[in-house]
């Protein structure tokens, strides 16, 4: 049997997950990096797993799909650096919380409410306990550098290469099909082509005629010194999303509500930002001894709507795949894209985001 050529433009999150699923499935893959495994906004994203942050109701059952695939992909890989804490949302109070509530349980989404003295009890870190808080057990965390480095290591078991500080330059097609990537190692020979190049994708498609816009969307994430454990869950408080990761840092994205953070620039220098944030962050840990390692400034990777963009596009044999909320979906991209790729299958799941609305806008 001839084994497809897959090249994999990307080594963060959905390029590793993609990877490896391919791999398994006895395609020849090679992955190509312009960096490291995860430099691009994996090696600096929150890492929350969930679904109820979302734009619309397919868009949560989406995020759903992709919880479920991290349980799968645990079965096959136990050593995964996710996990399943849960979160504490009290982003809003009173009339705004029974709406959150409301409309999960009415998607069947797993919520539960808790009051002031179970939040106490839940988060004793936390100075001044709210009221009445959200607790969404089934959402998780993944250390998406980690997990990118640990589906590398899958995907090189299952056969594949990994060439790192490799940019992809160029799309090479012949009547109509990819026939390879010209990149700055030279020209590799393909079948098919996957970019999941994150903000990287846009030049690679443009050139090959596929339109791709996408939003400008810096995040500054802040990493405080290692401490204790203090925090279990994922913590969404209206100042601010933080928790506490596998080395003891508080972690927190700079911006209250991150994920719908819609500004086009940072608006302070990063220093800035972090004094900011750890301004923030006593104000909700009082007494904690929080001091500031790192800063990190990144692009996330969104589509011009907003939505992830995944499908087959351009010539035949090339496919896209690239998305903000990329760790909570990567899982259920690994397995969907394999099948899409491979098999000629069509995910229900996929059919709202593919690149080609953004031909006709
Ligand atoms: C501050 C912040 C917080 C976030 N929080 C969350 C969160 O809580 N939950 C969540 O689900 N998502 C979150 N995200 C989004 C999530 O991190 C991204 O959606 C996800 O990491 C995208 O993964 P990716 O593999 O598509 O892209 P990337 O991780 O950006 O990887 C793309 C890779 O492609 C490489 N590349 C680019 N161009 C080329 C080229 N021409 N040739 C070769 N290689 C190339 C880059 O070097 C990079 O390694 C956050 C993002 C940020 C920035």
């Amino acid at each position: 049997m001839i084994r497809e050529r897959v090249i994999v433009v990307g080594a963060g999150v959905i390029g590793a997950s993609v990877a490896y699923r391919v791999a398994q499935q006895g395609a020849k893959v090679t992955v190509i990096d312009a960096g490291q495994p995860a430099c691009g906004a994996s090696g600096h994203s929150f890492g929350w797993i969930n679904a109820s942050f979302f734009a619309d109701e397919t868009h949560h059952h989406l995020r759903v799909a992709g919880i479920e695939a991290y349980h799968r992909l645990l079965a096959d890989l136990p050593g995964l650096s996710v996990t399943w804490p849960g979160c504490l949302w009290w982003e809003e109070q009173g009339e705004g919380l029974a709406r959150m509530e409301a409309q999960l349980r009415d998607l069947g989404y797993p919520v539960e409410r808790i009051g002031g003295k179970d939040f106490a009890a839940a988060a004793p870190a936390i100075g001044q306990a709210p009221d009445e808080a959200l607790v969404f057990p089934g959402e998780g965390v993944g250390a998406a550098e980690r997990m990118a480095a640990q589906l590398l290591d899958g995907a090189r078991e299952a056969g594949a290469t990994v060439i790192l500080g490799c940019r992809a330059e160029r799309i090479e097609v012949q009547a109509g099909k990819v026939t390879g990537l010209r990149c700055t190692h030279g020209m590799l020979p393909a079948d098919r082509v996957l970019v999941a190049a994150g903000n990287g994708c846009a030049d690679l498609m443009t050139a090959v005629d596929v339109p791709l816009p996408m939003l400008q969307r810096p995040g500054a994430l802040v990493r405080t010194r290692p401490l204790p454990p203090l925090l279990k869950k994922v913590m969404v408080s209206p100042e601010l999303e933080f928790r506490q990761d596998a080395l003891g840092r508080i972690i927190a994205p700079s911006s209250a509500a991150h994920q719908a953070d819609d500004r086009e620039v940072l608006p302070d220098t990063p220093d800035g930002l972090a004094l900011d944030t750890l301004r923030r962050l006593r104000a909700l840990l009082p007494g904690v001894d929080l001091v500031l390692d790192q800063t990190a400034v990144a692009m996330r990777p969104v589509p011009g709507d907003g939505l992830p963009a995944v499908g087959h596009c351009g010539p035949e044999g090339l496919y896209l795949a690239v998305m903000h909320s990329g760790v909570t979906l990567a899982a259920l991209m690994g397995e969907l894209i394999a099948q899409e790729l491979l098999d000629g299958a069509k995910s229900h799941l996929l059919t709202p985001y593919r690149p080609g609305r953004f031909a006709f806008p």
